[in-house]
């Protein structure tokens, strides 16, 4: 009668319930009665025996009979403690597999104390394994839409080796959300996450981002992933029905695979979300995650900690590049342009490092010393006899920033001349309104500007005509093949006579040849700025250059532009 576990299959489980037997305690008063009666009949038998061999031999038949009932309950009695200890036992094994996390079930074989308590134990087991399952649906799942979340397909992925994701984003999900509502926006991603269940034949589309949603697959080869992109993306062109309304959306969608050695971004889904991103940048719909533009965010991250103390150790500093006017025939203004010696590195592109301290939010800390230093140094160029107007680039990102523009109002007030920033179109495009009121604001402060890398984005003509600059930078990618080619040369004039127009003034930027800079005097540009008007240097040796500059036209001072 030894209850020994057994295998159940009552609940399929990851791993299956360990099953475990209580024994009766009715066989346990069986045995100790059987054991009695046994001893009892050798006593009786003993003494029968004894009498009829005579007094001696009877003692000592009584006392072997005396004996062996003893034994006999002894053994009975430990035979009874084991069979009531054994099936307690078993349930503290199994509370101690439920510790363990494991699912565990007594086998209930009677229906005395120890069946009640393995009942009410197997009751606390299911109570328990019906919470263990609401909390894994909570962890796995997102509380809003419903669908699992990204812990869920991070699971998925874990258990995939050649696993490819492909994440959707919505685009403008801001604007979609601020013109539909919260609630509205939920059902939309819901409505989203059935569409791309259906298309991608069964998987499960977990929510992985306020407007992201993402999927996992399998053994799927490069074709199979992208054709049902290419299907998603087709369906998307017809509108999505959010309580009776149609909503069109439009998608951007990144796939990808788990990095491989080396790589910078392992996870499978950051660097499908990411290359969604990148599609967005290049306005693709869809796009593979591209390891090489994604670089080195976090080398990225630690050049910009450098950068910001490089500021204070006299590794970052300003070259000055001139402008010359081509009516008066002399340098009437300079472009600040930051220069960065690392250590180890050397000079640093600033291409590189403005572009990460854009997306760091480093750039108006740096912009703030590039303004600092720039109108110290135009101080210095005034006590060296040289008034020149001193231009500053400006990142998109500070015309959005209406305190900035307040420092650079206060700092223009304090300038020894004319100070002027230099926007790009696109920088100005990206929020036009905000841009055009900082931008009012500016010009109402005193600072002049100019409208840098003209030719280079998307010129409108509309921006053109609301934006209050009084210059116009021509590209140099014009400029620079102005001698070669007659195509360059006619955009070039065009746009000097379209600015001119306006009322503003043209530079051309690029100016490498004697003749480019003999062609744009005569196209009646205003200034030259470019490696043969002179290259971007330092303020000594700029101060020198006008100098010489100064003594060569008999001792004119520069003059203000
Ligand atoms: P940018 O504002 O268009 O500056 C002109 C760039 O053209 C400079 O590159 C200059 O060295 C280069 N350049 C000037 N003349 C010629 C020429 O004749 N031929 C050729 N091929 N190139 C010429 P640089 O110094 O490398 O600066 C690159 C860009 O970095 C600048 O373009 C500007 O957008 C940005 N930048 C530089 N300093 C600052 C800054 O302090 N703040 C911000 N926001 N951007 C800056
Ligand atoms: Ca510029
Ligand atoms: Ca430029």
């Amino acid at each position: 009668m030894d209850p020994s576990p057994r295998p159940t299959a009552s609940r399929p489980a990851a791993r299956g319930p360990v099953r475990l037997s209580a024994l009766s305690t009715l066989g346990v008063r069986m045995l100790l009665i059987q054991t009695l009666l046994v001893a009892s009949v050798l006593a009786v038998v003993g003494a029968s025996m004894g009498l009829s061999l005579g007094e001696d031999m009877f003692l000592v038949w009584l006392a072997v009979a005396g004996l062996v009932g003893a034994a006999m309950l002894t053994l009975g009695s430990l035979a009874a403690s084991g069979t009531v200890t054994r099936p307690i036992d078993r349930l503290n094994d199994a509370v101690l597999a439920l510790q363990k996390g494991e699912h565990v079930e007594v086998e209930v074989t009677s229906d005395d104390e120890i069946g009640r308590l393995s009942k009410g134990f197997n009751a606390m087991v299911s109570v328990l394994r019906d919470r263990e399952d609401k909390l894994t649906h909570l962890a796995l799942h997102d509380h809003e839409t419903g669908l699992p979340n990204r812990r869920f397909l991070e699971r998925q992925c874990a258990r995939t080796p050649d696993v490819r994701v492909v994440v959707v984003g919505l685009d403008r999900h801001e604007v979609v959300r601020g013109a539909i509502g919260h609630d509205a926006m939920i059902a939309l991603l819901r409505t989203l996450g059935a569409r791309l269940a259906v298309l991608s034949g069964g998987a499960a589309i977990a929510r992985i981002g306020a407007d992201a949603l993402g999927l996992a697959m399998a053994g799927k080869d490069a074709d199979a992933v992208e054709d049902m992109v290419a299907r998603l993306l087709q369906a998307s062109e017809s509108p999505i029905i959010v309580a009776g309304a149609p909503i069109d959306v439009s998608l951007r969608v990144g796939v990808a695979g788990r990095g491989g050695p080396g790589a910078k971004l392992d996870s499978p889904i950051d660097r499908a979300a990411v290359a969604v991103e990148q599609a967005r940048a290049a306005h693709r719909p869809w796009g593979r995650f591209d390891e090489e533009a994604y670089g080195d965010p976090a080398a990225a991250l630690s050049l910009i900690s450098e950068l910001m103390s490089a500021l204070s150790h006299d590794q970052v500093g300003v070259a000055y590049q001139p402008k010359w006017d081509c009516r008066a025939r002399r340098v009437t203004g300079v472009e600040a342009l930051m220069r960065w010696t690392h250590p180890r590195r050397g000079a640093v592109p600033p291409d590189l490092f403005i572009g990460m301290a854009e997306e760091t939010g480093h750039i108006r800390a740096l912009t703030e010393w590039t303004v600092r230093r720039a109108i110290d140094d135009q101080r210095r160029l005034a006590d060296a006899g040289h008034q020149v107007c001193m231009s500053v680039n400006l990142s998109g990102r500070l015309l959005a920033d209406e305190s900035f523009a307040e420092t650079l109002i206060v700092a223009a007030r304090g300038a020894a001349g004319r100070l002027r920033v230099e926007i790009t179109e696109t920088a100005a495009m990206h929020d036009p309104e905000a841009a055009l009121r900082i931008i009012d604001r500016l010009v109402a402060g005193g600072i002049s500007v100019s409208l840098d890398d003209y030719g280079s984005g998307l010129s409108s003509l509309a921006y053109l005509k609301r934006i209050p600059a009084d210059e116009l930078k021509i590209d140099k990618a014009f400029v620079m093949g102005l001698d070669q080619s007659s195509r360059d040369a006619l955009l070039v004039k065009s746009t000097i006579d379209l600015a001119h127009g306006l009322g503003m003034k043209v530079t051309a930027e690029g100016v490498e040849t004697e003749t480019s800079l003999a062609l744009l005097s005569g196209m009646g540009c205003d200034m030259a700025q470019g490696y043969y008007v002179g290259r971007p240097v330092p303020l000594d040796e700029l101060i020198a250059k006008l100098d010489a500059d100064a003594d060569r036209s008999g001792g004119n001072a520069t003059a203000v532009a």
